[in-house]
């Protein structure tokens, strides 16, 4: 029939390297020095995310999310998550590609911002099975504090090896690693926890409590905070014991949740449950913030990576659509809102390569600082982005066939775990009043571009008023936390961007650095896209950023 003559649409999205196609990023991570076989291999695993098969793996983990099997058919416990094959495919080609540990094990220069490249490319196919990788990448740390349990652990944390399903640690060719904090009554102040950890005669622990949020409850092992005789304290506690019996490790149900749905997140409880210690008794918290500052990096990269899939999905529909006559990319207002969402996204990419590379270099001091602001900051950024992109479709962007609805469930999560809004723009007060050396890697990281840029100069000048001036009155630095974290990420990004913007050849990142600088720094910074870049600007900035004209 006439009707159903389907034309004035872009031809399905797919065949879009995510790597080699994202000119900035490609030129980043090579002008770091990243090495060929890094380069490759990021190039494979960008090839990959862009397959119309990998699409698949993405909508179909999300569409028929995991389901809890706590008893088998005869009444034991089993306290199993059974998920669909395509959360399987996901997993298995992140944890080959190394992105849950490789780089602790790596003496390459550029392994975390290589492996951060690669969260990034593969992030932007989805987001769910993020969560153990990510926690398994950040587990390390912390472990280390037991050098006798991370000598056991840590070959099967870091093997390439993808090997779902509960057995002996041993026995398995790979292990992933959650963590159990969050109670009830508390979960940004964990100082509430109740879980109660007892002493056994063989230097183990018996936990009993519960933990109100549990993600990704089949990983192999899990860091877990619970009261001992000195105070809070960190435990290893693994689903299944040495000698191949199960840990007691009750699932009473998974959360039925906004987003994230491919993602089992349960609820749990401890009874007499085995652990051993990880770092002193009574330094629990200090000890599981080692986990918690890295999955506070992948935050920032897995917000970045849900913005640029919006805004590649975006600007593939505009390039095939036209209303009132002429194709919407070429709507002058419309290449206002889209070069506006590719500025945000280059310039939160810019900031987690820093950061990456920052962990390469072990500069803890600017890390302290950077990474709690620009938690704050791209995450929570991200619902604007995505909600924004998403109108671009129209109502092609509203329905679930298109991954949008997906990206915009998941844009709101990463500023929710591993601390808050709130709590994370606090972290960023206490930091910045408490930890001298941390103000002084910031300054020295600023310092960089001085004299680059006006605008530059005057939010370094006013960031370091703000600095200066905390201590003074502890309700107002709190009442204005948010500020100051937002103006501390901007102007990060805004030296990076400078400094970026020759990295590739041509006028965009030129245009890049030039637009953020115009509309990020000033007062005039408001709350929707398209900020009046102007017609040659938005056109750099757009071939500059959009992956989508790499193929056509
Ligand atoms: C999908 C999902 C998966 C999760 N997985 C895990 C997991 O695997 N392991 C785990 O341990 N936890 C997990 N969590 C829990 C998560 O880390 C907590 O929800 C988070 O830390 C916030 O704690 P809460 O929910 O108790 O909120 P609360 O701590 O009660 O905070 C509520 C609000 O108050 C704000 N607030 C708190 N203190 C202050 C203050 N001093 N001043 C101003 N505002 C403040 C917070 O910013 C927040 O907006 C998960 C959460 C989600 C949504």
């Amino acid at each position: 029939m006439a009707t159903h003559q389907v034309f004035n649409v872009p031809a399905p999205w797919a065949g879009v390297n995510l790597f080699e196609h994202d000119r900035p990023l490609a030129a980043a991570v090579a002008a770091a020095g990243a090495n060929p076989d890094e380069l490759r291999r990021l190039g494979e695993l960008g090839r990959l995310a862009g397959t119309g098969e990998a699409q698949d793996w993405a909508r179909l983990a999300n569409a028929h999310p995991p389901v809890l099997r706590s008893h088998d058919r005869y009444g034991h416990r089993v306290d199993e998550v059974e998920f669909h094959p395509s959360w399987h495919e996901l997993m298995r080609v992140a944890v080959g590609a190394g992105l849950h540990a490789a780089p602790w094990v790596d003496p390459s220069p550029t392994a975390h911002l290589a492996r951060a490249a690669g969260f990034y490319v593969w992030g932007q196919l989805e987001q769910g099975h993020g969560c153990p990788v990510s926690m398994t990448y950040a587990v390390l740390p912390a472990l280390r504090h037991n050098p006798e349990l991370a000598a056991g652990y840590e070959p099967g944390l870091t093997s390439l090896s993808y090997d779902f399903g509960l057995r002996a640690p041993a026995a398995k060719s790979g292990l992933l690693a959650g963590m159990a904090m969050t109670e009830k009554q508390g979960g940004s102040d964990v100082r509430a926890n109740t879980t109660r950890a007892v002493p056994n005669a063989d230097g183990s622990y018996s936990i009993t409590g519960h933990k109100w949020f549990c993600s990704a409850p089949m990983c192999d092992l899990f860091l877990v905070l619970a009261q001992a005789e000195e105070g809070l304290s960190c435990f290893l506690v693994p689903r299944v014991l040495p000698d191949g019996s199960r840990n007691a490790f009750a699932l009473q149900r998974l959360k039925d949740k906004l987003g994230n749905r491919s993602n089992a997140s349960s609820e749990v409880e401890f009874d007499g449950t085995v652990g051993w210690l990880v770092g002193a008794e009574g330094r629990g918290v200090r000890t599981i913030l080692e986990m918690v500052a890295m999955t506070r990096l992948d935050c920032v990269i897995g917000s970045a990576a849900v913005q640029r899939a919006a805004l590649t999905q975006a600007l593939h529909h505009i390039g095939g659509r036209a209303a009132f006559g002429t194709r919407l990319a070429d709507q002058p207002l419309m290449q206002e809102v889209t070069a506006d969402l590719a500025v945000e996204v280059q310039a939160a990419a810019a900031l987690f390569g820093r950061l990456a590379s920052a962990v390469d270099r072990g500069e803890a001091p600017l890390l302290r600082l950077a990474v709690a602001a620009a938690k704050f900051w791209v995450c929570k950024r991200t619902p604007t982005v995505v909600g924004e992109a998403l109108e671009c479709l129209g109502g092609a962007g509203y329905v679930e066939e298109s991954p949008l609805p997906r990206y915009f469930r998941e844009s709101p999560l990463n500023s929710i775990w591993e601390g808050s809004g709130n709590v994370i723009a606090l972290d960023v007060v206490r930091a910045a009043a408490r930890e001298p050396e941390a103000v002084q890697a910031l300054q020295d990281e600023l310092a960089l571009t001085a004299g680059a840029d006006p605008r530059l100069d005057a939010a370094v000048d006013q960031l370091g008023k703000r600095l200066a001036g905390l201590g003074a009155d502890p309700d107002a630095d709190a009442r204005s936390a948010r500020e100051l974290a937002g103006l501390l990420a901007r102007t990060l990004q805004a030296g990076l961007l400078v400094r970026a913007a020759s990295d590739v050849p041509g006028p965009g990142g030129t245009a890049v650095a030039e637009a953020f600088l115009a509309t990020r720094l000033g007062a005039g910074f408001g709350s929707h896209s398209g900020a009046g870049l102007g017609r040659a600007a938005g056109g750099a900035v757009l071939d500059h950023c959009d992956p989508n004209r790499a193929t056509g």
